[in-house]
């Protein structure tokens, strides 16, 4: 029976551990229908934007009373994890604050979870109020309707939910330690949880080990399960931040990729010495030309993908976007929702499917993201630096755009024309290259 407890505890553990490792392959698997993509160049670059931006939180202060909340909430999730190893290590050998015999640093270690504990709470309360009180326009876009808001909710609820827990536990076990309980060694100093001491005043050592286990069991029971809630929620972020804002675009802004097989015809219509009448190099005569452009994330890149399920749902892109401002049904964080979304429909196709994907006669374009949305963007770049995590929205526009131009001849008729007066005329504008002196007579 004195077993019971750990043996219990290793079961949740390897369950929680064991169900989120699934959800790991399967977002990978999900990010890696992707197609493939070079990113190993500009490696200083890239581990600099993730140390300033991931890390340094950067893109977040330009805002800074969120940016500062945020701070709080991530330095108490990076920090509490120590606490929470001691949890884990003292659940497995059924030992009571294992970390306990490093003195003073510990009772540092533990006053400091405490503060950021509290901090996190005051974050939490304010994050809820600016969503739900004081209504935020990026907060309350059509996109923001149903389970996106519930999950944004549910994130704090949980978070105040655990914090509110590892204070209560601690509040108990000091109560326990002065008592001189067995069990309870006399560590930690409790700067924020000594005021919740009082409201277990009177009570027997019995009971107060019965509020110390529960808040004990609780904590780390929640935090697994939270662990697996990442998958379902805008809040798998706290983990993608750091590979995203790595893979993120190191080119400039501006620079939009060409397509390597037009670029490749271009530099042969270019070559004054190349044979326009000679046979393709490729001898397959079978094989089919690659699609151009995206109508489904299959035809998207890894980082695309990768971006879609690293999207906070912050708006911050929306917010900045003038599509979006100006009463354009664009909305830049809900290209990334519905990538996002699609992705999982895919993924959950293949999963029935034994892995294998069966056409479902859905796609990204039409089904999910709509061709006014694609044509209201001015490709202003504005969402992609408003960004706090390196989300390139844009890219996906671009891509779905070239889809529609170059496979289905779908762009607007102002574009159509425009493009046929550059084939023809070598201008925009419907004139005769011979009479482009006119005016000068005029
Ligand atoms: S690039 Fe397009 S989507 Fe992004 S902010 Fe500009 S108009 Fe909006
Ligand atoms: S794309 Fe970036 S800025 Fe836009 S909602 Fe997602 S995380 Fe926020």
């Amino acid at each position: 029976m004195e077993y019971v407890p750990n043996i219990l505890f290793a079961i949740a553990l390897i369950v929680g551990v064991g169900y989120f490792t699934r959800n790991v392959k399967k977002l990978s698997r999900n990010i890696k229908l992707g197609k493939d993509v070079d990113v190993s160049d500009n490696k200083p670059q890239r581990w600099q934007n993730m140390v300033r931006i991931a890390l340094g939180q950067t893109k977040m202060v330009v805002r800074p009373v969120a940016g500062i909340m945020h701070i709080f909430v991530y330095v108490g999730f990076i920090i509490i994890n120590i606490e929470v190893l001691e949890i884990i290590l003292d659940g497995l050998f059924g030992t009571h604050r294992l970390f306990s015999s490093l003195g003073s640093i510990y009772n540092f270690l533990i006053g400091s979870f405490e503060i950021l504990a509290f901090l996190v709470i005051v974050a939490v309360v304010v994050f809820w109020i600016r969503r739900n009180v004081i209504r935020l326009q990026r907060f309350i876009k059509p996109e923001m309707k149903g389970w996106p808001k519930k999950d944004g909710n549910m994130i704090l609820y949980i978070e105040f939910v655990l914090m509110t827990l590892f204070l209560t536990m601690n509040a108990a076990d000091s109560q326990l330690q002065q008592m001189g309980a067995e069990h309870y060694v006399r560590a930690g100093s409790f700067p924020i949880s000594q005021f919740l001491t009082p409201l277990l005043s009177g009570m027997s050592e019995s009971g107060l080990m019965m509020v110390e286990r529960t808040a004990w069991w609780l904590h780390i029971l929640g935090i697994l399960a939270f662990l697996n809630y990442l998958y379902y929620s805008k809040h798998l972020h706290i983990l993608l931040a750091f590979p995203n804002t790595y893979f993120g675009k190191v080119k400039p802004k501006g620079q939009l990729d060409n397509l390597q097989s037009v670029t490749n015809e271009v530099k042969l219509m270019m070559d004054p010495n190349a044979d326009p009448f000679a046979a393709p190099a490729t001898t397959d005569a079978a094989a089919v030309p690659e699609k151009f452009g995206a109508s489904d994330v299959m035809d998207l890149n890894w980082v695309q993908l990768l971006n879609a399920y690293t999207c906070t749902e912050c708006g911050r892109c929306t917010s900045e976007c003038p599509a979006n401002q100006t009463g354009k049904k664009l909305s830049p964080r809900k290209i990334m929702m519905d990538t996002r979304d699609r992705l999982e429909e895919v993924g959950k196709n293949m999963d029935a499917n034994k892995g294998e994907f069966k056409p479902d006669g859905k796609q990204l374009l039409d089904d999910y993201i709509s061709r006014e949305e694609l044509w209201a963007c001015t490709t202003c770049n504005a969402c992609v630096q408003a960004c706090p995590v390196s989300i390139d929205p844009l890219s996906i526009i671009v891509e779905m755009r070239r889809y529609l131009v170059m496979e289905q001849s779908a762009a607007p008729m102002e574009l159509n024309n425009m493009m046929s007066n550059i084939e023809n005329n070598g201008a925009p504008w419907p004139y005769n290259q011979m009479d482009r002196l006119n005016w000068v007579n005029e």
